[in-house]
């Protein structure tokens, strides 16, 4: 029987190749049951049609309502209740959560909930939730098999260690479209510049966030709750070739790597087919013809997101959440050209000064740190453009 498979955010770049990925298995291997998406209706009805699926979800309850016209054939839920419901529902075994967002958190929660293993490309969950994501995950039994390539890459290098056995995880950085330059040169970057990324195609926000590096900040966070090891112990190295997916090093002197073309198909089909492996259609490795990887010293003094994801991390409780939440508005208000580059990580530490760090009761304490933060970085942000 194929594995029963619900894919969150289908219409977005993580999706769309996940959506590939099931397309090139065979059929007794995947099935996918259910889609979702924001708003993109129309794309989300194409995908339903061809993978003969009965039941999506959108976000925008207009969208929600013109599927609902447009399709006969299925059920379309509506809204953040109706993504839940979708997960509860469809009777998948697996749930690949492809949203971009802390909006990503609700159904990770949904779906570990009813112990439904969880291919998580969606790092914002464990940025915002991780002690409580991974502790309703054990409670549940329900497995975490990440999708970033560097953790998918990290998740096979740990398999087959023993606890204690393991000193460091090493995480590997493009560096972004702006590598090598300082900080007077980011003062007029345009979002195009910033979209250019030089080794990965992906949606929007991650982009940014690559340029920013807050993209690996947010993975420092996302590794530490993956895979339990302490923040002193997972280091970033920049390595711009994004062929050495992430290392970890080993307490007799051993460092392994995973290397690999930068392709998310690759991790994607691992997540999804966990724990077989299948075929791939990419390029096997040419060392020959690659020549060289270079690997050099992050610069934190001018990619300030990444110390401030690290200090979030350290202070624990709300804070990482806060800095998610401020960086979202940041990102949002940088693309819709209301923000300049280099005050996004401003935004978010005036945020995170502004808001104080509290203890984690529960999910719904996550939610109201989340609006706190968003109301905070929006004024701030308002308060720089009046200026
Ligand atoms: P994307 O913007 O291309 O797609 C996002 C998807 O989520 C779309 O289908 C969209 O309709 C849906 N969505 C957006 N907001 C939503 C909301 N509020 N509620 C419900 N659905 C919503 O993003 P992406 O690049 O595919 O990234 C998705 C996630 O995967 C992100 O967390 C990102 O950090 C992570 N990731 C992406 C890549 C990549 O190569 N794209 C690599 C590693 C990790
Ligand atoms: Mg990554």
């Amino acid at each position: 029987m194929p594995r029963r498979l619900a894919i969150l955010g289908s219409t977005g770049s993580i999706g769309v190749q996940a959506l590939d990925v099931v397309s090139r298995s065979p059929w007794e291997d995947l099935k996918v049951v259910a889609l979702s998406a924001a708003s993109g209706w129309e794309q989300l009805l194409e995908q339903a049609r061809e993978h003969g699926v009965r039941s999506i979800a959108l976000s925008d309850p207009d969208a929600a309502a013109r599927a609902s016209e447009a399709w006969t054939d299925g059920e379309v839920l509506i809204g953040p209740e109706g993504l839940v419901r979708l997960i509860t529902e469809c009777e998948c075994e697996m749930v690949l959560n492809a949203i971009v967002g802390s909006a990503g958190l609700v159904p990770t929660v949904a779906a570990l909930g009813e112990g439904i293993d969880l291919a998580l490309a969606n790092k914002e969950s464990l940025v915002v939730g991780g002690e409580l994501v991974t502790q309703l995950a054990q409670a549940t039994g329900a497995a975490i098999i990440p999708v970033d390539s560097e953790h998918s890459a990290l998740y096979q290098l740990l398999a087959s260690e023993r606890a204690g056995t393991v000193d460091r995880l090493l995480l590997t950085a493009s560096g972004g479209p702006f590598r090598g330059r300082r900080a007077p040169e980011l003062a007029h970057v345009t979002v195009e510049q910033a979209l250019a990324h030089p080794t990965w195609a992906m949606g929007g926000k991650i982009t940014i966030d690559s340029a920013t590096l807050m993209n690996k900040g947010l993975e420092l966070i996302e590794a530490h709750h993956l895979f339990g090891t302490p923040y002193e112990q997972i280091d970033v190295v920049v390595h711009p070739q994004s062929i050495i997916h992430s290392l970890i090093q080993l307490c007799d002197g051993a460092t392994i790597a995973h290397l690999g073309y930068p392709d998310m198909r690759v991790p994607i089909s691992y997540a999804l087919h966990y724990p077989d492996r299948v075929d791939v259609p990419v390029s096997a490795l040419d060392l020959v013809e690659l020549g060289a990887l270079t690997f050099e010293a992050v610069d934190v003094e001018t990619f300030a997101c990444l110390r401030l994801a690290r200090e979030s991390a350290l202070a624990g409780g709300t804070a990482p959440c806060t800095l998610n939440a401020a960086n979202e508005v940041a990102v949002h208000a940088f693309m819709g050209g209301r923000l300049r580059f280099m005050d996004i990580p401003a935004v978010i530490e005036e945020t995170l000064s502004t808001v104080p760090a509290e203890r984690v009761h529960s999910f719904e304490s996550l939610g109201e740190a989340d609006g706190r933060a968003r109301r905070v970085a929006t004024e701030l942000i308002a308060g720089r453009a009046a200026a």
